[in-house]
């Protein structure tokens, strides 16, 4: 899964465009929904948050904003969408 995402995003950051090169590491792949909120809800299981859809390729700096909820659902699923 991380995998299949790191590859079609290029092993870049789809929302800074800084490469793995650039990085020195691979991109973080980040969960659009959270994992908790599939594990949370009765009618999903845990494991239905891994589809290639709701995984995004973020480097450090932006998987942060994207975790204190800086960068909307919306926006990170247009930027994979491309
Ligand atoms: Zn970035």
């Amino acid at each position: 899964m991380r995998k299949r995402a790191l590859e079609r995003d290029d092993y870049a950051c789809v929302r800074c465009s800084r490469t793995k090169e650039e990085l020195g590491r691979n991109p973080d792949v980040h969960h659009i929904v959270p994992v908790r909120t599939f594990a949370e809800s009765d009618a999903h299981e845990k494991a239905d948050a891994h589809f290639l859809e709701n995984v995004a390729s973020l480097c450090i700096a932006c998987h942060r904003k994207a975790e204190f909820g800086k960068i909307s659902k919306t926006v990170l699923r247009s930027l994979i969408a491309d």
